[in-house]
């Protein structure tokens, strides 16, 4: 062996055994490795920095590279929380923060703001309000006037009302009704109202002629100025006797005494008073000109009774279908 060989001998020993050391290190580094990862750290100046650790808590791996959070710091997830799952830990400035928070307020305009600052007021107040008064209809009974007719003036009412009113620089933005108080009930107001019979007055027509224009009875004169109405009544006659009228006192349902060639009697539709003129009975002493002044229960609205002074001079006539001038007032 000479020199040089021993040299070489030493020189394989050497790489030999650094094999083994490099060998037994890796592995121990493969074995290190396995806990190890690598987080993403962001400095409040945006710089980025990757760090490979083996510890998971926020303060704990601030702390293995030398990063000390400065008062005006925060740090997210916070710095007693553990690392989070996307390994990153981001470092910001608070006023940083703050700005942004700001930047959202402003989405909510600066007018909305300042509109929501002025001042509301709310005040209570009373107020007298008018109850006005109801109209109510009452059907006139029996024979009434012609008109309808106010049996009681209506009155309006007063109550007291509270409200809540809220106003925005003097401008009344709501009001609320809280209560109310009747000071003063209204009284209806009462109109009694004719009784139209459409259904049981038929066959008529304004007639184009007035009989009364040229007649010369006292009674015709009384009607000279009213349109009479044209219509065919089925007409019988009748007197004060009691197969005639059940009763003999010759009293009429108006009250007065029955009068031949004056008295008639008409349906309910006529009423009492109602003036009827029939040309058949121009040649009659009263000229024609008969007052309704009875009633029948017979006598239906498309029939008329003539009072005449016998029985037998009543079923002379008979009935007959006869055109008749009909004068309401
Ligand atoms: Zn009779």
């Amino acid at each position: 062996m000479n020199k040089n060989d021993k040299a070489s001998v030493s020189l394989r020993k050497i790489l030999g055994i650094s094999l083994i050391l490099i060998f037994i290190t890796s592995m121990g580094v493969v074995a290190t490795n396995a806990k190890l990862v690598n987080v993403k750290i962001v400095l409040s100046s945006n710089y980025e920095m990757k760090v490979l650790t083996a510890k998971t808590k926020v303060s704990e791996i601030l702390e293995e590279n030398h990063i000390t959070l400065l008062e005006d710091e925060v740090v997210v997830p916070d710095i007693n929380s553990e690392i989070s799952e996307n390994k990153t830990i981001k470092i910001s400035k608070v006023s940083e923060v703050e700005q942004e928070v700001a930047q959202l307020e402003e989405t909510v305009s600066t007018e909305q703001i300042l509109e929501s600052y002025k001042s509301v007021i709310e005040k209570i107040i009373t107020e007298q309000v008018v109850i006005p008064y109801e109209t109510i209809t009452k059907e006139a009974v029996g024979e009434g006037t012609k008109q309808n007719k106010v049996v009681q003036n209506g009155i309006n009412g007063l109550k007291e009302v509270t409200y809540k009113v809220r106003y925005q620089n003097d401008v009344e933005i709501e009001k609320v009704e809280i209560s109310s108080k009747v000071i003063k009930e209204p009284v209806n107001k009462i109109v009694e109202v004719k009784t139209i019979q459409v259904t049981s007055r038929s066959g008529e027509r304004l007639a184009t002629t007035n009989p009364a224009a040229t007649a010369s009875t006292k009674l015709a004169k009384s009607v000279e100025g009213i349109t009479p109405i044209v219509k065919k009544f089925n007409t019988s006659a009748y007197c004060s006797c009691s197969k005639c009228c059940g009763k003999s006192t010759g009293i009429t349902a108006s009250g007065a005494r029955a009068s031949s060639w004056y008295t008639i009697a008409a349906g309910k539709g006529y009423k009492l008073g109602t003036v009827i003129y029939i040309p058949a009975f121009a040649n009659k002493p009263n000229g024609g000109w008969f007052v309704v002044q009875d009633r029948g229960g017979a006598i239906s609205n498309s029939k008329i009774d003539v009072y005449m002074g016998s029985h037998s001079e009543a079923l002379q006539f008979g009935r007959k279908t006869l055109e008749c001038y009909v004068y309401e007032f």
